[in-house]
């Protein structure tokens, strides 16, 4: 704690697994005596550098890159790049330690990483983004490779910016190296990857659900954000015969007690590249309402998705949800609920997904682009999509048998972690003092 004092997020990320695996250290004393616990909080690697780039206007802009190669002892470092103003060391350690956890839990052999930059590409041109994207990469393209760590996309990055990233590290390495997953369908990418987060965590949902003799069909949904994850998320559920009554961005959200066209959300946020209040001004959703600056957890629902960001959920809002009888809460964003709303989901008996489970159909499908493109060859949407989908039911399974088999049955946050975390741990013991 002390040597990471300034490091909220990391922290909370780092109290919470630490505390949830403490369990696993009484049957295997091993991993104390070998300091695995020591080793596993402290990054293999961490790059901090330069961002200079020149505006539509000519003025130099300067800012800080970061790439957090946290663990490879189950394989290359694996995780994605934000662009977003709040990025700082803190987020990208506690996005990465996440990260090391969730990846081992998809089963591939992928370690983790996390990286980014202070960099918004919201308001930009798409000339300012792929100046950003080149001079990012003229530095990051040494730190990274096939073999060693393959980045992704998150917050801010999606398939334009993949594209500019590819683009100069072609052209710096000279050779077209499979070194970014989510890349575009036409040099190498994976369908389903874009929407592999969002139906991934709707899958995981379903799998919960059905356990409990219950399903997502007829559900009242309240998803927030309206990015790549929620807007995936929702086409889904809806899909599934549920009904999505709100979606937000970080100005305000929207709801609809008629359920919220996704179609129209998609166009704003993937083509338009606009505001969620932009849904008003389209045909046939007079029934909706905007709500500048609201909290969209004041929404009743029987499910909630938290798919926009992080600590997007407190303590507050938790207690909102189970007053209104909210019974299910699946993350398809990092670390969204605080650990204070998390106790208030596990005391009220609600069903709580964990991100680091329920959002992993993302980083699992880019594990899978992975192979499509060692082995040249591209599955179609149907394959990778049942995929995804056996991927998801078995991290459920997974995490409730590790739940059940410590003392903790229901409880996801330690079966997610005592799951992922013994295949880590296992893998650094075989490979010595490193
Ligand atoms: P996007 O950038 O596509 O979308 C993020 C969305 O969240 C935007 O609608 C954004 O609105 C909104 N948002 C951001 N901050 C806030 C806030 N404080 N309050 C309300 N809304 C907010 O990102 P992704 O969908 O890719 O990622 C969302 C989350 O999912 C992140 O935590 C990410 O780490 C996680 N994740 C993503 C994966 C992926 O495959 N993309 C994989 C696994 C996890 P605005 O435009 O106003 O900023």
């Amino acid at each position: 704690k002390e040597k990471n004092s300034s490091q909220e997020e990391f922290l909370q990320a780092a109290t919470e697994i630490l505390e949830s695996i403490a369990p696993v250290f009484e049957k295997h004393p091993e991993f104390q005596e070998n300091a695995i616990l020591e080793r596993l909080v402290e990054p293999e690697r961490i790059i901090m550098f330069r961002v200079p780039w020149v505006d539509d206007n000519g003025k130099i802009q300067v800012n800080r890159g970061f790439r957090v190669q946290f663990n490879s002892a189950v394989g290359p470092y694996k995780g994605g790049l934000r662009f977003h103003d709040s990025v700082n060391l803190s987020i990208m350690k506690f996005l990465a330690f996440e990260q090391i956890l969730k990846n081992s839990l998809t089963e591939m052999s992928i370690g983790g990483a996390k990286g980014g930059s202070d960099f918004n590409p919201k308001g930009r041109s798409d000339g300012e983004v792929m100046r950003f994207c080149q001079s990012f990469m003229d530095e990051l393209y040494r730190h990274i490779g096939p073999n060693t760590d393959i980045p992704a996309g998150d917050m801010g990055v999606g398939g334009r910016e993949v594209g500019f990233l590819f683009g100069q590290y072609k052209k710096l390495v000279d050779g077209h190296v499979a070194v970014l997953t989510g890349a575009g369908l036409e040099f190498g990418g994976s369908l389903v990857r874009k929407e592999a987060t969002g139906y991934g965590l709707i899958y995981i949902l379903d799998e919960a659900l059905k356990m409990r003799n219950e399903t997502i069909k007829g559900k009242n949904i309240v998803v927030s954000g309206s990015g790549n994850v929620a807007i995936y998320a929702a086409e889904k559920a809806e899909t599934y015969g549920a009904k999505v009554l709100a979606m937000c961005d970080s100005s305000g959200y929207i709801y609809d007690n008629n359920g919220i066209n996704v179609d129209i959300v998609k166009e704003i946020k993937e083509v338009k590249r606009g505001r969620i209040k932009d849904y008003l001004k389209y045909p046939n959703t007079e029934s909706a309402q905007y709500v500048e600056g609201g909290i969209i957890w004041n929404v009743k629902c029987d499910i909630a998705l938290p798919c926009a960001t992080q600590n997007e959920l407190s303590e507050e809002s938790a207690k909102i949800l189970a007053k209104n009888n909210t019974k299910y809460v699946a993350e398809g964003a990092n670390m969204p609920s605080t650990n204070e709303a998390v106790d208030v989901f596990l005391k009220n008996n609600m069903l709580y997904l964990p991100g680091k489970a329920a959002n992993a159909g993302g980083v699992a499908t880019s594990a899978l682009e992975m192979a499509q493109r060692s082995s040249r060859i591209q599955w179609t949407f149907e394959e990778v999509d049942a995929k995804l989908k056996t991927i998801m039911v078995n991290i459920y399974h997974n995490i409730d048998n590790a739940a059940k088999k410590y003392g903790f049955e229901g409880n996801y946050v330690v079966g997610a972690n005592i799951a992922g975390f013994l295949k880590v741990a296992n893998a650094m013991l075989a490979q010595g003092v490193v």
